[in-house]
């Protein structure tokens, strides 16, 4: 199925989650439990990221077939074509072309860390926009693309990242996954200049539960989210090192943040597990007790 008949069935927002293939014999083992909890929870549909560079060509393609053929779940195959040449590309999707997967989120990726003296391929593509306007006539995949409330943290400004957001749709991208954020007011300013802008394309919410301060800066800096003072506060406010406390908080601000995207009318909330299951299942759980989702 493709995910954007989801939207145009448009019965209710559709609640997916992130993952990524495990890097070691203990996230496998951490990554088979969220499966598990996560599936229960019956979303829409489940993701999986590609590492830049190609760094994660294999676990990708085995955990995108798990998710599809064991457990029976739509899947996003997100791909990342930074470095990669235009047979490089056609050979990762061939093959998930042939799982058969019909969903596939384009980005550009980063320069590949693991990949030590990686060299970028001379016909790599600079943008996501070139990577969608190569991959579009070549396959029927319903393509996906990635946007950022807050700018993407390299953009030169937020106008010149919404143009390139819109030269991603025009090339071919029929529906946008965000970035997270931790204050709603992003999001909102966000849909509605892609609005302005003739972005008529679905927008789903990235959420980023808080799982521990030091992966919340982590990311947040990776990535250009800014850490709000509510978030702070509320952090300074918990008893120091205690792990429980911050995790419930964390579910706390993100069930919030949601109900406010929810009563909106956002088009779906995407969640970024980090191959964890138990703040992703108490937000959503929490969401549906009150009959939001
Ligand atoms: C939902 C989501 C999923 C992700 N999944 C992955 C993943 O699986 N693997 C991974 O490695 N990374 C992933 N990322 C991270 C992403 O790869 C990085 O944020 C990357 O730096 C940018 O990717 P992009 O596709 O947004 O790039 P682009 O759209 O190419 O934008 C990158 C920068 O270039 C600028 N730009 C864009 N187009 C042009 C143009 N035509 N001319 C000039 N400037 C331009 C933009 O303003 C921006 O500053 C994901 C991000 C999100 C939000």
């Amino acid at each position: 199925m493709k995910v954007t008949d989801l939207w145009s069935a448009a019965q209710k927002p559709t609640v997916s989650f992130e993952l990524f293939p495990p890097r070691s014999p203990k996230g496998a083992e951490k990554l088979e439990k969220a499966i598990d909890a996560l599936a229960d929870l019956r979303p829409d549909f489940v993701s999986v990221t590609f590492g830049a560079g190609g760094s994660t060509r294999e676990g990708s393609r085995q955990l995108v077939e798990k998710l599809k053929k064991e457990k029976m779940l739509e899947v996003v195959a997100y791909f990342a074509g930074y470095g990669l040449g235009p047979e490089d590309i056609t050979a990762v999707l061939d093959s998930y072309q042939t799982l058969p997967i019909e969903n596939v989120l384009v980005v550009r990726g980063d320069v590949p860390k693991e990949l030590e003296d990686f060299k970028p391929h001379p016909r790599s593509f600079a943008h996501a926009s070139d990577l969608i306007e190569f991959i579009r006539p070549r396959y029927p995949f319903c393509l996906g693309t990635a946007g950022y409330p807050e700018g993407h943290i390299d953009c030169e400004s937020k106008d010149k990242d919404l143009e390139y957001l819109r030269l991603k749709v025009e090339n071919g991208a029929e529906y946008i996954i965000s970035n997270y954020f931790y204050d709603n007011r992003y999001f909102f300013d966000f849909v509605q200049r892609c609005r302005a802008l003739g972005i008529g394309v679905p927008i789903l919410a990235g959420v980023m539960p808080i799982y521990s301060v030091k992966m919340m800066k982590m990311l947040a800096g990776m990535c250009g989210a800014t850490i709000t003072d509510e978030v702070r506060n509320g952090i300074a406010s918990l008893p120091q090192d205690d792990k429980e406390s911050l995790v419930n908080f964390g579910i706390e601000f993100a069930a919030s943040q949601c109900t406010e995207l929810l009563r909106a009318g956002v088009a779906g909330l995407h969640f970024y597990t980090m191959d964890l299951s138990e703040s992703t299942v108490g937000i959503v759980n929490r969401l549906r007790d009150d009959g939001l989702l």
